[in-house]
Protein backbone atom coordinates (compact mmCIF):
# COMPACT_ATOMS: atom_id res chain seq x y z
CA UNK A 1 0.00 0.00 0.00
CA UNK A 2 1.08 3.37 -0.88
CA UNK A 3 1.97 6.30 1.70
CA UNK A 4 2.68 9.36 2.63
CA UNK A 5 5.97 9.42 4.10
CA UNK A 6 6.61 12.54 7.19
CA UNK A 7 10.35 12.91 7.06
CA UNK A 8 11.78 14.26 10.53
CA UNK A 9 15.42 15.68 10.46
CA UNK A 10 17.07 17.41 12.92
CA UNK A 11 19.66 20.27 13.10
CA UNK A 12 22.67 18.64 15.10
CA UNK A 13 22.33 20.81 18.41
CA UNK A 14 18.65 19.33 18.62
CA UNK A 15 18.75 16.92 21.84
CA UNK A 16 17.65 13.40 21.13
CA UNK A 17 15.14 13.50 23.63
CA UNK A 18 13.11 16.70 22.05
CA UNK A 19 13.37 14.80 18.68
CA UNK A 20 12.15 12.07 20.30
CA UNK A 21 8.64 13.90 21.44
CA UNK A 22 8.45 15.26 17.87
CA UNK A 23 8.52 12.06 16.21
CA UNK A 24 6.46 10.38 18.87
CA UNK A 25 4.12 13.06 18.58
CA UNK A 26 3.36 12.91 14.46
CA UNK A 27 3.19 9.31 15.20
CA UNK A 28 0.66 9.25 17.55
CA UNK A 29 -1.66 12.09 15.80
CA UNK A 30 -0.66 10.98 11.82
CA UNK A 31 0.75 7.61 11.99
CA UNK A 32 -2.73 5.36 10.83
CA UNK A 33 -2.04 7.63 7.77
CA UNK A 34 1.22 8.45 7.31
CA UNK A 35 4.95 6.72 7.58
CA UNK A 36 6.46 8.83 10.16
CA UNK A 37 10.23 8.49 9.39
CA UNK A 38 13.21 10.15 11.50
CA UNK A 39 15.80 11.20 9.05
CA UNK A 40 18.48 12.08 11.13
CA UNK A 41 20.96 15.29 11.43
CA UNK A 42 21.62 17.62 9.17
CA UNK A 43 24.21 20.00 9.58
CA UNK A 44 23.21 24.05 10.18
CA UNK A 45 23.02 25.36 7.12
CA UNK A 46 25.71 28.15 6.35
CA UNK A 47 24.66 31.58 4.87
CA UNK A 48 21.29 31.53 6.68
CA UNK A 49 20.40 35.34 7.78
CA UNK A 50 20.25 36.26 10.85
CA UNK A 51 19.72 39.20 13.34
CA UNK A 52 19.89 40.19 16.97
CA UNK A 53 16.58 39.59 18.92
CA UNK A 54 16.58 43.05 21.03
CA UNK A 55 14.54 41.34 24.00
CA UNK A 56 17.44 38.42 24.51
CA UNK A 57 20.03 39.95 22.69
CA UNK A 58 20.55 36.58 21.11
CA UNK A 59 20.99 35.68 17.80
CA UNK A 60 17.55 34.87 15.62
CA UNK A 61 17.78 32.86 12.27
CA UNK A 62 15.37 33.83 9.30
CA UNK A 63 13.29 30.67 8.89
CA UNK A 64 12.70 31.39 5.15
CA UNK A 65 16.36 30.74 4.79
CA UNK A 66 15.98 27.37 6.92
CA UNK A 67 13.42 26.40 5.14
CA UNK A 68 15.34 25.53 1.70
CA UNK A 69 17.21 22.92 3.76
CA UNK A 70 13.89 20.60 3.52
CA UNK A 71 12.81 21.65 0.44
CA UNK A 72 15.90 20.44 -0.85
CA UNK A 73 15.57 17.17 0.71
CA UNK A 74 11.58 16.37 -0.52
CA UNK A 75 10.60 13.81 -3.18
CA UNK A 76 7.38 13.28 -4.34
CA UNK A 77 5.64 10.99 -1.85
CA UNK A 78 7.18 13.02 1.08
CA UNK A 79 6.67 15.73 2.72
CA UNK A 80 10.05 17.24 4.73
CA UNK A 81 10.09 18.42 8.27
CA UNK A 82 12.97 20.25 9.82
CA UNK A 83 13.83 20.73 13.93
CA UNK A 84 15.89 22.95 15.16
CA UNK A 85 16.37 24.69 18.47
CA UNK A 86 17.74 27.96 17.57
CA UNK A 87 15.14 31.02 17.82
CA UNK A 88 13.49 31.82 14.37
CA UNK A 89 11.53 34.89 12.64
CA UNK A 90 9.95 35.72 9.54
CA UNK A 91 9.38 39.17 7.96
CA UNK A 92 7.01 41.23 10.12
CA UNK A 93 7.18 38.96 12.98
CA UNK A 94 9.08 38.81 16.18
CA UNK A 95 9.41 35.53 16.02
CA UNK A 96 7.41 32.24 14.91
CA UNK A 97 7.20 28.76 16.14
CA UNK A 98 7.20 27.04 13.03
CA UNK A 99 6.99 28.05 9.29
CA UNK A 100 5.83 25.75 6.22
CA UNK A 101 5.20 25.84 2.80
CA UNK A 102 3.24 22.83 0.47
CA UNK A 103 6.18 19.39 1.36
CA UNK A 104 8.81 21.45 3.62
CA UNK A 105 8.16 22.60 7.24
CA UNK A 106 11.05 24.23 9.91
CA UNK A 107 10.08 23.86 13.50
CA UNK A 108 11.73 26.04 15.97
CA UNK A 109 11.34 24.30 20.20
CA UNK A 110 13.57 27.57 21.40
CA UNK A 111 10.29 29.31 22.60
CA UNK A 112 8.28 26.43 23.52
CA UNK A 113 9.14 25.59 26.54
CA UNK A 114 7.73 27.89 29.72
CA UNK A 115 11.32 28.87 30.98
CA UNK A 116 11.90 30.92 28.08
CA UNK A 117 9.72 33.06 28.75
CA UNK A 118 9.95 33.19 32.87
CA UNK A 119 10.06 36.72 33.07
CA UNK A 120 6.74 37.37 32.44
CA UNK A 121 4.73 36.64 35.69
CA UNK A 122 1.57 34.57 33.37
CA UNK A 123 4.33 32.09 33.39
CA UNK A 124 4.26 31.33 36.79
CA UNK A 125 0.90 28.67 36.42
CA UNK A 126 3.39 26.47 34.25
CA UNK A 127 5.68 24.28 35.60
CA UNK A 128 9.29 24.71 34.02
CA UNK A 129 10.34 20.96 34.83
CA UNK A 130 7.12 19.09 33.23
CA UNK A 131 8.97 17.74 30.36
CA UNK A 132 5.64 15.68 29.40
CA UNK A 133 3.77 19.55 29.10
CA UNK A 134 6.88 20.67 26.84
CA UNK A 135 6.61 17.32 24.94
CA UNK A 136 2.82 18.02 24.37
CA UNK A 137 3.09 22.20 22.97
CA UNK A 138 6.19 20.68 20.61
CA UNK A 139 3.89 18.11 19.31
CA UNK A 140 1.63 20.62 18.89
CA UNK A 141 3.92 22.75 16.50
CA UNK A 142 4.92 20.11 14.74
CA UNK A 143 1.88 18.13 14.15
CA UNK A 144 0.43 22.11 13.18
CA UNK A 145 3.05 22.33 10.57
CA UNK A 146 2.92 18.57 9.23
CA UNK A 147 -0.94 20.12 8.53
CA UNK A 148 0.98 23.27 6.50
CA UNK A 149 3.36 20.47 4.50
CA UNK A 150 -0.09 18.61 3.01
CA UNK A 151 -2.34 21.62 2.23
CA UNK A 152 -4.05 22.30 5.41
CA UNK A 153 -5.21 26.38 6.26
CA UNK A 154 -5.73 27.71 9.19
CA UNK A 155 -8.70 26.80 11.45
CA UNK A 156 -10.63 29.08 13.87
CA UNK A 157 -11.55 26.13 16.51
CA UNK A 158 -9.43 26.19 20.08
CA UNK A 159 -9.81 22.63 20.61
CA UNK A 160 -7.93 22.38 16.69
CA UNK A 161 -3.91 21.99 16.42
CA UNK A 162 -4.07 23.94 13.24
CA UNK A 163 -5.29 26.99 15.06
CA UNK A 164 -2.76 29.87 14.59
CA UNK A 165 -0.55 30.43 17.64
CA UNK A 166 0.67 33.49 17.63
CA UNK A 167 1.96 33.36 21.42
CA UNK A 168 3.16 30.70 23.97
CA UNK A 169 -0.70 30.86 26.03
CA UNK A 170 -2.58 30.33 22.49
CA UNK A 171 0.04 27.47 21.92
CA UNK A 172 -0.31 25.97 25.25
CA UNK A 173 -4.54 26.66 25.13
CA UNK A 174 -4.95 25.05 22.15
CA UNK A 175 -6.22 21.71 20.94
CA UNK A 176 -3.37 18.60 20.20
CA UNK A 177 -5.12 16.53 17.30
CA UNK A 178 -7.10 17.88 14.67
CA UNK A 179 -11.05 18.53 14.36
CA UNK A 180 -13.54 16.39 12.04
CA UNK A 181 -13.39 18.70 9.28
CA UNK A 182 -9.63 18.95 9.35
CA UNK A 183 -9.06 15.57 9.79
CA UNK A 184 -11.01 14.43 6.89
CA UNK A 185 -9.27 17.34 4.74
CA UNK A 186 -6.29 15.84 5.84
CA UNK A 187 -7.25 11.92 5.11
CA UNK A 188 -8.34 13.44 1.13
CA UNK A 189 -4.39 15.63 1.23
CA UNK A 190 -2.88 12.52 2.73
CA UNK A 191 -4.09 10.26 -0.07
CA UNK A 192 -3.22 12.85 -3.25
CA UNK A 193 -0.11 13.23 -2.41
CA UNK A 194 0.96 9.15 -2.11
CA UNK A 195 2.49 7.52 -4.37
ZN1 LIG B 1 0.13 27.84 10.82
ZN1 LIG C 1 -9.71 22.27 12.48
Amino acid sequence: MSSLRAVLVHTREVPNEEKGFALLALDRVVGSVVRVVDGGAVGFPTGVRRRVEPWRGKYQYLADDLLTVPQQMWTPGSVVLLLTSVDIYTRGMNYIFGLATRGAAVISSARIHPSFWEALPEMSRYLPEDKQFFAQQLGKVVVHEFGHTVGLPHCERWDCVMRFSNSPFELYRKGSTFCSDCWMRLLRLVHDLAV
